[in-house]
């Protein structure tokens, strides 16, 4: 069997696998896997990728899924799956920042990071699934660090700081944690009135086995709450994924998605078509579409702008709005992030406003509305976007 130019023994299934942690001299219990003679048997490495994934995983963490494997494409060298997760001499290259978005300078606590006003993110862990090749937290997760010391601290903090009302549950994966911890800091936020919890997470896609009845009853007894799924290719949209999506609106979770643009991974409009029409039909909102974050060892998978901008241009034209995703940007060295989408305002002469048509050619839009003022209901002097 061929993969990468080279020829090697013929590997293992997901699912018929034997593998154990001391056979294969992994670090943690399965399903993961974590060095080069385990991922072996479940996938024709030559000895160029050998080398790559021994030699990288020294300086970033690597760990795929057995899951995860078995969504690669194993006689496609060049498979978006592959390449989201298979270490490369690629990431050697030293252009970029260990914080690309300067989350030191905004940590509340060790575990907080605050940016916005009203919002915060909450670190709970830094274990992930999967080590993604391209993360922009790699400076952090899979390397022993504990944020879950910094927990008591952090929720007391939250307590105190009724000005946050919305909590962005992060990490690492959340998901990663024990159900019951995870139950724990959900009901703690819900208990001191933080009225929008946010998760983000990889796992459903990743790790979808992962997910325990007490995760779903976690959720189930904290609902209504968002859940934002870390998803990039359409491949992703697996059975086992489509299975989670449904026991996570079951319980009453609110579901929405963000894709990290990756070259040679998904910079294309067909690809991204795929993905974001396939989440819409299983009740997915696409809510972002990030440009990468400039973290160090990842400048191989950078997409230019244009690029990005002309594939949004295409989508536009192409599928659902439901599907289309805000194009955004988070500004290196953490001054926010900001839509960067195609402009189709084109023009404008006067009150006239020259406007490119999705479909072809251009229309005018009469810009002469009357001056908006406020009309002195006082809304204003009592209202906080959350803490109302
Ligand atoms: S799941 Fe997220 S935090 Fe974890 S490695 Fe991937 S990108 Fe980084």
């Amino acid at each position: 069997m061929k993969q990468h130019g080279q020829t090697t023994e013929e590997p293992i299934s997901y699912r018929s696998s034997k593998l154990s942690r001391n056979e294969e001299g992994t670090s943690a219990t399965l399903p993961f896997i974590e060095s080069v003679e385990a991922v072996s048997r479940f996938i024709p490495l030559g000895q160029p990728i050998k080398d790559a994934i021994h030699k990288v995983s020294q300086i970033y963490p690597f760990r795929i899924t057995q899951f995860y494997v078995s969504l690669i494409d194993k006689a496609n060298p060049s498979c978006g799956i592959g390449r989201q997760s298979i270490p490369s001499f690629e990431e050697f290259d030293e252009t970029g920042e260990n914080d690309p978005l300067n989350e030191g300078a905004h940590m509340i606590t060790p575990a907080l990071i605050q940016k916005y006003p009203g919002r915060a993110v909450f670190m709970v862990n830094a274990e992930c699934a999967m080590y993604c090749r391209f993360c922009n937290r790699r400076r952090m997760v899979g390397r022993g660090w504990n944020p879950g010391q910094f927990r008591e601290e952090t929720l007391t903090y939250l307590e105190n700081d009724t000005t946050i009302g919305e909590v962005i549950i992060s990490g690492g994966d959340p998901f990663m944690l024990p159900p019951e911890e995870l139950a724990y800091i959900l009901s703690r936020l819900r208990g001191m009135g933080k009225k929008i919890l946010r998760i983000s997470s990889r796992m459903p896609v990743v790790y979808p086995e992962g997910l325990t009845e007490d995760h779903y009853k976690a959720i189930d007894d904290n609902s209504p709450l968002w859940i934002v799924f870390h998803i990039n290719h359409p491949k992703e949209i697996s059975p086992e994924f489509i299975e989670v999506v449904k026991r996570l609106r079951q319980a009453g979770a609110m579901l929405v998605s963000q894709t990290v643009l990756l070259r040679n991974v998904n910079d294309c409009p067909h690809i991204l078509s795929l993905l974001f029409e396939g989440l819409v039909v299983q009740g997915v909102k696409p809510y972002y579409l990030f440009q990468l974050d400039e973290a160090k060892g990842v400048s191989h998978f950078k997409v230019r702008l244009k690029t990005g901008i002309e594939i949004m241009r295409s989508l536009r034209k192409t599928i659902s709005g439901l599907a289309m995703p805000q194009y955004a940007l988070d500004i290196p060295g953490g001054s926010g992030k900001v839509p960067v989408d195609y402009q189709y305002i084109q023009g404008k002469e006067h009150d006239r406003i020259l406007i490119e048509s999705p479909l072809a050619g251009f229309g005018t839009y009469m810009d002469n509305g009357m001056e908006s003022r406020c009309m002195k209901c006082g809304v204003c002097k009592s209202h906080n976007p959350i803490n109302t």
